[in-house]
């Protein structure tokens, strides 16, 4: 699928380090999950080369930070239009290494690039502020000014989006990044950087670091014991941040952590349910149910849980499974077989417990490199089942019935999680208690889909810290300096 690049330069291998394209002496695979087969070697790097881009970033940072921010936000604007020039390249290396289809690979794009778009023009509105004066001979000044050198670990599931979630407000405000991309998709992070460099980013302002699993954890061992890094952003499993927060505590350094997530989706009796159904299935089976906002768990109340069951599965019958380069295809492989095991593994336990599958259900061993699923729905799912508890993370849809509102927020409530939540009602009541009651950072009503680059995205509880995206995106890339200004 690479070979049809249009601009074939953009298939970097290399890793970007202060600047430069690093070879490094080590590479590592990186494979297509939709057919299994190798798609690059890429630059393996280390603990030794973390070390070098931080040092990179920190001489980097001066010069960037003393730009104007309108000469950083002319930058990230033409990094914007060479993303959104390069959609569709940009697409078709997010298919080929992370397995969604490539419609919904060039929205991502867009996603991604609407970001960079949107920090671009708040460069520009990072306002200080003055205070009134406790004495007339003093003046009371408050200054933003950039943290410092950031580093940002990116996940597999929105290869591009949650890098530049990230980069763009930090370039923006003034701060050099060193990206530590997923292992499994590194490719549209290279092309990105190589973007960025076109764009007009200086040397050392971002560098790429590539590894390998077992590299990255000695990068993230570099990246948070280091003290001019003064900045963590991670995206990533719960248990993976429980480690870099702790890995983080002896630097005392800021973090913006976007974990794990269990989200409900709740559909009440006065619910529309064509509109439940179609909100049901864009949150459920977006990129095979392979992100923290999927809908984990569905509660419908006993009045329509039948009718709701019946359309969502139908509904969920039309969907095409297939090799994302495919015309028409909803879904695509998940990303590698222990993701696979996951939902067989939360299948088989819900089955055993008593619940019956009304659609799907099948691993499709035979497909492509066989890490491709059913998408599938589950009736009579209960509490004791490992999906009300575990993020399955991927296209399995258990359905539990409840009576009550107050039945529905406890069960809703009930998980260490607390990133996206769902409901479904038209009642003007009824969506104001439950939207106030849901214990997450963000609630849904009357919709399946819910982000945009100008909207604050993060948790609450387990789930993590800190907000990207809107204008708040920039806070946690800015320090606050109280200036006290006497002898006036
Ligand atoms: P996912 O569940 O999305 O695979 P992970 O939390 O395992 O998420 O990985 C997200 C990112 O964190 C990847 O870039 C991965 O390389 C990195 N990562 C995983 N474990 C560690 C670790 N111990 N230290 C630093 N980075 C890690």
């Amino acid at each position: 699928p690479l070979s049809l690049l249009k601009d074939p330069s953009l298939l970097k291998t290399d890793a970007l380090l202060g600047g430069q394209w690093f070879a490094g002496g080590a590479r590592f695979a990186v494979h297509d999950p939709a057919t299994g087969l190798k798609l690059a070697d890429v630059a393996n790097l280390g603990a030794k080369e973390a070390e070098l881009a931080i040092a990179a970033a920190n001489e980097a940072w001066p010069a960037w930070k003393a730009k104007t921010a309108k000469e950083r936000s002319t930058i990230l604007r033409q990094w914007f239009d060479l993303l959104m020039q390069h959609q569709d390249d940009l697409g078709r290396l997010m298919t080929a290494e992370q397995g969604k289809p490539l419609p919904e690979a060039k929205g991502e794009v867009a996603y991604g690039a609407s970001f960079v778009e949107w920090f671009a023009e708040e460069a520009k509105r990072v306002n200080g502020e003055t205070l009134p004066q406790f004495d007339n001979n003093r003046r009371l000044l408050v200054l933003k000014q950039p943290i410092g050198v950031c580093a940002a670990i990116t996940p597999w599931n929105f290869p591009l989006a949650m890098i530049t979630r990230k980069v763009a407000p930090a370039l923006a405000a003034g701060c050099p990044v060193v990206i530590k991309p997923a292992e499994l998709t590194p490719l549209t992070a290279l092309a990105a950087a190589e973007l960025a460099l076109r764009a007009g980013i200086p040397p050392g302002v971002l560098s790429v670091l590539t590894a390998d699993a077992e590299n990255s954890i000695a990068i993230g061992k570099v990246l948070c014991a280091s003290d001019v890094v003064r900045h963590l952003s991670f995206t990533g499993s719960t248990e993976v941040g429980r480690i870099l927060m702790a890995q983080c505590a002896p630097t005392v350094k800021k973090l913006s952590l976007e974990l794990g997530g269990n989200a409900p989706f709740i559909v009440f009796d006065d619910a529309d349910l064509d509109s439940a159904v179609e909100g049901a299935f864009a949150s459920k089976y977006r990129n095979a149910g392979q992100t923290c906002v999927c809908t984990n768990r569905f509660y419908v109340q006993a009045g329509v849980y039948d009718a709701f069951v019946a359309k969502f599965a139908a509904r969920v019958k039309t969907a095409k499974v297939g090799n994302g380069f495919e015309d028409g295809v909803n879904q695509g492989p998940l990303i590698e077989p222990a993701a696979v095991d996951k939902v067989q593994r939360h299948l088989d336990d819900a089955v055993a417990k008593g619940a019956s599958v009304v659609t799907g259900g099948k691993h499709l061993a035979e497909l492509g490199a066989g890490q491709f699923f059913e998408p599938t729905v589950l009736a009579n799912a209960t509490a004791g089942m490992l999906c009300a508890r575990e993020e399955t993370f991927g296209p399995l849809a258990p359905v539990f019935r409840f009576e009550t509102e107050q039945e529905a927020i406890a069960a809703a409530n009930a998980t260490e999680f607390g990133l996206a939540s769902y409901f479904y009602s038209r009642d003007v009541g009824r969506i104001f208690r439950v939207g106030e009651a849901l214990e997450y950072g963000m609630v849904g009503v009357n919709v399946g889909i819910l982000a945009t680059e100008h909207v604050p995205f993060g948790g609450v509880k387990q789930s993590g810290l800190g907000r990207e995206g809107s204008h708040y995106g920039m806070d946690d890339y800015v320090e606050i300096k109280y200036l006290c200004v006497g002898d006036i």
